[in-house]
């Protein structure tokens, strides 16, 4: 299990199902027509936003030569200074709603591009990223290792937009009798393949050689209660919500009816309906059998461990004859057998439990109608426009966009999550300062000591429990800006030798990419758990938490402004990356990571009266971020059980970053005003802090979202932690009245 600072596409990534704009697989947004490129709303934003910071920059620059002639002046000042002063709203007063005040600037200037769902300052960073990404796998360097070579003929097949149109659906159509036919796209399915069907073979199936999880996700990962080993999961499957959306019935349909045109097949309206409406319904009956994703985030609840015996004894599916059959067929594929005696962990008994009955309902010609599907909605994306266009509906009904982003920053992006060293190398060689690491490090050591010596104060907590809170903070470890690993080409050949790409053939090298996944974490079950890999590539604007590893990391691609950086003020510095790690290590005491010892096992290393004072502190927090009601979606309210772990974490993160700050000024002296912002550095740093939150949602994606993004969305990440902070009231002169000084506040760490 690991959180991160800000995982959006979370739910989508892991099921490697409908993604949305930019993150997985083909798009054509550009008309073939139109031969000179135009700007793209995003394009002309980002223009009007660097014009308008090179004028005040210039302004500043001069204002600040003529206010210190003769003192040295930091370099960096004047773009932090012009950069916070475009954002903010000065006229908000900060004491009534400091969001407003951070970010009315930037909420004025940017609106929402539309090939996006939300659109803020992490987005901005992200898109920055991936025009980096674009520069380095479009070069041309034929001395580059066997990796980077491959990691450049996937961009390159990924964009090559003439050959997929020509293509059209034909390599989907040639892969679907390997998955035993899609059978509301072919004719004679029940004779030619219903006869011999068998569910664990078909399940097995689209598992080990396509890694896509139906109806049962199976997968291998670290034993919860012994870090160092790996161990088989079942779960349900992650669902979205699109089974509750009509314009989810017109996707199958559409594709349903472009597979059948293509091979020459009867296209009977009617009886496509009916097919259909049978395979949504069985879908809907899955995602109401499996638990809220509250339950998901209790790692105790989810615990579970049986052998393979135990599972054939209390959980024979009518139509899952046996497990140990199951797993082998699986297995098969990297050489690995069992037996019965083979541990497993399951997530959810109750699940499998249902199952049964719900299969029940359903013939075997729906179930396999459904888990083909599945498969099938996943990689329309790697096929011609008719195609890819199929899910336009759907994207408009969840996300509100209306248009694909530009095919080379969906590409980036593609062979960024998919080769994730091999770019990573890229994009630090190209972008990457390696003297972050110091100041970074010391950072680190400040905002853990602070954590720590705070646990003195807290008198909720018993001597018992707080010398181990203290003893699992010491020990957690930390990973900063990129693995070593991935500047080794010997490493990297090896990472990717079983790789071996066509820059021809876009759709192939997406299944052998999957494919070469699946079996790497299927061969983990009999190898240890290497502590020392990174969780994460190196060009990734976020930060991680890893509760099995007791580990935090920031990949070089949070390392930048407004973050980070080198030579702006450190107050920031503090309010930016210092706030990402306190939020991090907060984590590793959250409501989910509590749970985990120093050495990253579940074990239950509290006394319960601390447990109990721990969950009463929680439960202020559930309340407060229950009751911020959104306006983007409809005025619902936020769900505080959902968002919990990644409030305590905010909260946490603002805290110990701001004692840190402070005691760097008692130690080095308060930093140099910046120029042209009449502003303290106390105050500063909760600005920096409050915009990197700036940001705003299409409320199709903001009603998606708060039933499915664990953490809050960027306007109430400000309030809600800002308000518990008595510091901040201070900072800003505020007084009792204030909206941001509520009578009640919060406070766990
Ligand atoms: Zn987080």
């Amino acid at each position: 299990m690991f959180s991160c600072f800000f995982c959006f596409f979370a739910l989508f990534l892991a099921a490697g199902e409908l993604v949305p704009e930019g993150q997985l697989s083909m798009a054509d947004s550009t008309p073939k027509s139109v031969k000179k490129p135009r700007w793209t709303s995003l394009e002309i934003g980002l223009i009007t936003i660097v014009c308008l910071l090179f004028i005040v920059i210039v302004a500043l620059i001069i204002l600040f030569a003529t206010q210190n002639s003769g003192e040295s002046m930091d370099p960096v000042a004047p773009f932090s200074a012009a950069r916070l002063l475009e954002n903010m709203d000065s006229k908000v007063d900060p004491c009534n709603n400091f969001y407003e005040y951070a970010c009315g600037g930037w909420l004025k200037k940017n609106i929402i591009p539309e090939t996006s769902s939300r659109y803020s300052t992490f987005d901005i960073l992200r898109h920055e990223l991936a025009v980096e990404l674009k520069g380095v796998l479009e070069r041309q360097d034929s001395s580059s290792s066997s990796a980077l070579i491959k990691a450049r003929t996937l961009y390159k097949s990924c964009t090559n937009e003439s050959l997929i149109e020509q293509r059209g659906g034909m390599p989907l159509l040639t892969v679907l009798p390997d998955v035993l036919e899609w059978p509301i796209a072919t004719d004679n399915w029940d004779t030619n393949y219903g006869s011999k069907w068998r569910a664990e073979d078909a399940i097995a199936r689209l598992n080990e050689k396509y890694g896509k999880p139906v109806l049962i996700n199976y997968f291998i990962s670290t034993d919860d209660r012994d870090s160092n080993s790996h161990i088989i999961h079942v779960s349900p499957p992650s669902l979205s919500q699109t089974h509750v959306c009509d314009a989810y019935e017109q996707f199958m349909t559409d594709v349903a009816k472009l597979i059948r045109a293509d091979r020459g097949l009867e296209v009977n309206e009617s009886l496509i309906k009916e097919e259909i409406g049978r395979i949504i319904s069985l879908e809907q009956d899955i995602a109401n059998a499996t638990d809220t994703s509250e339950d998901r985030n209790n790692p105790v609840l989810l615990y579970n461990k049986m052998d393979l015996g135990d599972m054939n004894l209390n959980f024979t599916l009518d139509f899952l004859l046996n497990w140990t059959h199951f797993t082998n067929k699986i297995m098969e594929t990297v050489n690995i057998t069992v037996s019965e005696k083979e541990d497993v962990i399951v997530y959810a008994p109750n699940y499998l439990r249902k199952l049964n009955s719900i299969l029940a309902k359903y013939t075997i010609r729906d179930i396999h109608n459904y888990m083909v599907w599945r498969f099938v909605m996943s990689m329309v994306g790697g096929l011609s426009k008719a195609y890819r266009d199929t899910r336009k509906p759907l994207q408009k009904a969840i996300y509100g966009t209306t248009s694909e982003a530009a095919v080379w920053q969906q590409c980036a992006n593609f062979v960024n999550s998919n080769m994730e060293y091999a770019v990573g190398r890229l994009y630090v060689e190209e972008a990457f300062s390696k003297d972050s690491k110091n100041m970074m490090e010391e950072m680190i050591s400040e905002i853990r000591e602070v954590f720590i010596s705070n646990l003195d104060h807290l008198s909720w907590m018993d001597d018992e429990t707080r010398m181990s809170a203290a003893e699992k903070a010491r020990a957690i470890q930390e990973r900063i800006g990129y693995s070593e690993n991935i500047m080794d080409d010997k490493y990297l050949n090896q990472e990717y030798q079983e790789l071996n790409y066509n820059a021809d053939e876009y759709f192939e090298n997406i299944l052998q990419t999957s494919e070469m996944a699946q079996k790497k974490r299927l061969k983990k079950l009999r190898l240890n758990v290497n502590k020392d890999e990174w969780i994460t590539g190196a060009a990734v604007v976020n930060a991680f938490y890893s509760a099995s590893r007791n580990q935090i990391v920031f990949p070089a691609g949070i390392l930048q402004p407004p973050f980070f950086d080198k030579g702006q003020a450190r107050s920031l510095n503090y309010g930016g990356i210092g706030m990402v790690i306190g939020h991090e290590i907060t984590h590793g005491f959250d409501d989910s990571g509590r749970n985990y010892d120093k050495d990253g096992d579940l074990k239950d290393w509290w006394t319960p009266s601390s447990t109990q004072e721990f969950q009463e502190l929680s439960k202020c927090i559930v309340n407060q971020y229950g009751s911020f009601s959104w306006d983007l979606a409809n005025g619902q309210n936020l769900n505080g059980n959902l968002t919990l772990g990644e409030n305590i974490a905010d909260n946490g993160g603002i805290r110990q970053s701001y004692q840190a700050y402070q005691n760097y000024v008692k130690k080095h002296g308060p930093e140099k005003p910046l120029p042209g912002i009449d502003l303290n550095h106390e105050q500063l740093f909760f600005l920096n802090f409050a915009q990197i939150w700036c940001g705003t949602y299409r409320p199709e994606n903001a009603v998606n979202s708060i039933k499915t993004d664990d953490h809050s969305p960027g306007e109430f990440r400000v309030l809600g932690s800002l308000q518990n902070f008595p510091e901040f009231a201070k900072a800003f002169n505020c007084k009792p009245q204030n909206a941001m000084v509520p009578k009640k506040t919060c406070r766990v760490w």
